[in-house]
């Protein structure tokens, strides 16, 4: 199978900053993630340009021609246009050695020739330049390693990936993205190189690492990239070949994970959220450190999954993720063995304690929840999987309440913070929060109605006991 760039499909912006360039008599390409994702034919990548033109002359040639440009990065030769709202960044042809923050390398060095700035590049696939009349500018052989369903190095692999061991984790995320082989000689060096990701920046891993569970395919890298994924995440390693001497469980805590993981995917229909796909990689991280053995010799881990969820918490703290992701990923492991019936109250129960921590993600996070413990089941012993179909009877009773409406939060009360005032009187305080928690606690187990009468009696007969 050949792969072919139709010229039209480059779009009409991108042709605009490039005919610019060239009408001021510089030279200019599409380069890297355009290219490689035109030739797959998949959807519209953003488009990056480069060309000899020093960046100053960029400036003045796309101002001249009435293009917004942004000064983004002129240490390293990159302006940004911006055409009918479509940034476009253009960059100097340059080499470079080192990145210690998250996108730009320490010192760049300008050059003349094309070939030299896709010799810097990292991947074959990555390392392809376009031009709508020259044609494709390929000389890593990028084309064929698509066609072949190759993540392969450019150059000498073991040279590219110790001058930036980013390029690990970047060669694993392309490897998950695309469902692509890593060639040998290229998996060979992700392996020697692997344990330098110890120096690389913990946001930079960060930001890697959530490109990876984005592809949804974190179980493969799981299995045939464990060593990476070590190297980046070290909290992964105690999982490892830890036994886990128990009936319910047939795989030790790193295999069961990759089990979960694999299932929580399945189960959300490739589409899993990411703070669901980070709780299904760290719901058990907290085993190897609450292991204990009965006289029976049979293990348990008490208190795994809030051991868990703070360990998670430093782990997600530390690779900068965003608080947003970070609380409710934490609720999910802290919940993914907690008990819940079959019963409106039991499930009631769980969105009034996931709503506490995160207000107003109850009904997402519950759902999540039970697709979590679903996956969880699929990763024990055969005999212990068919929890996963009592899980379903759970849903089945989510959903009802959800499509009644069915109160769960004391905002969802019939009664309000200023009829328990009408009612007892006395000067508004946080005692007033206190009575309708309870009367919240009696309407969620099912012993009062959610009704105002219902309730004002019921704070009427409390207040007389
Ligand atoms: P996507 O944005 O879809 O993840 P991309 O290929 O556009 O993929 P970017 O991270 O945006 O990836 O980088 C743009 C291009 O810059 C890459 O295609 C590659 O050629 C080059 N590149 C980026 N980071 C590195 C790096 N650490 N080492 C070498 N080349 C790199
Ligand atoms: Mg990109």
């Amino acid at each position: 199978m050949s792969h072919y760039i139709l010229p039209a499909s480059l779009p009409a912006y991108a042709l605009a900053v490039l005919s610019t360039l060239e009408k001021g008599g510089y030279e200019a390409w599409v380069v890297g993630g355009w290219v490689r994702d035109a030739l797959l034919g998949m959807p519209s990548h953003d488009v990056d340009v480069c060309t000899n033109a020093p960046w100053q002359e960029s400036v003045r040639l796309l101002k001249a021609a009435d293009i917004e440009v942004h000064c983004t990065g002129i240490q390293h030769g990159t302006v940004t246009a911006v055409l009918e709202g479509h940034p476009v960044e253009v960059t100097t042809y340059r080499v470079e050695s080192g990145y210690s923050d998250l996108r730009h390398p320490d010192s760049v060095q300008f050059v003349d020739s094309i070939f030299d700035d896709l010799a810097r590049r990292d991947l074959t696939i990555n390392a392809m330049a376009y031009h709508p009349i020259r044609g494709l500018l390929d000389p890593y052989a990028g084309e064929k390693d698509l066609t072949l369903r190759l993540i392969r190095a450019v150059g000498d692999p073991y040279r590219r990936f110790s001058e930036d061991a980013l390029r690990v984790l970047r060669a694993v995320r392309f490897a998950a993205r695309l469902g692509f082989e890593v060639e040998p000689a290229t998996q060979t060096a992700l392996q020697q190189c692997a344990p330098e990701l110890a120096h690389i920046a913990r946001e930079r891993i960060g930001h890697e690492l959530t490109g990876i569970i984005a592809t949804g395919h974190l179980a493969w890298a799981m299995r045939t990239q464990r060593c990476v994924l070590l190297a980046a995440l070290p909290s992964l390693a105690p999982m490892v070949g830890f036994e886990q001497n128990s009936p319910y469980h047939c795989y030790d805590v790193y295999e069961h994970t990759m089990q979960v993981v694999a299932a929580t995917e399945c189960f959300a229909g490739g589409h899993a959220s990411m703070r669901l796909r980070w709780a299904s990689l760290l719901h058990d991280i907290g085993k190897p450190h609450t292991f204990t053995m009965d006289e029976k010799g049979q293990g348990h881990f008490f208190g795994h999954p809030s051991a868990g969820a703070q360990m998670s918490e430093s782990i997600l703290r530390m690779l900068a993720l965003p608080t947003s992701l970070i609380t409710p990923c934490l609720d999910l492991v802290r919940f993914h063995d907690r008990p819940v019936k079959a019963t409106r109250h039991s499930v009631l129960r769980m969105m009034s304690d996931l709503d506490s921590r995160c207000p107003g993600q109850a009904v997402p996070l519950a759902f999540e929840t039970l697709i979590l413990k679903r996956a969880d089941a699929m990763g024990k012993a055969a005999p212990y999987r068919s929890y996963a179909i009592e899980i379903d009877k759970i849903e089945l009773i989510l959903r009802e309440l959800v499509g009644q409406q069915a109160p769960y939060r004391v905002k969802d009360l019939a009664i309000s913070g200023a009829d328990v005032v009408e009612v007892l009187g006395g000067r508004p305080g946080p005692w007033i929060g206190t009575i309708l928690e309870s009367v919240l606690r009696e309407v969620v187990h099912g012993r009062l109605d959610n009704s105002k009468s219902a309730q004002v009696a019921w704070i009427l007969g409390e207040k007389s006991v």
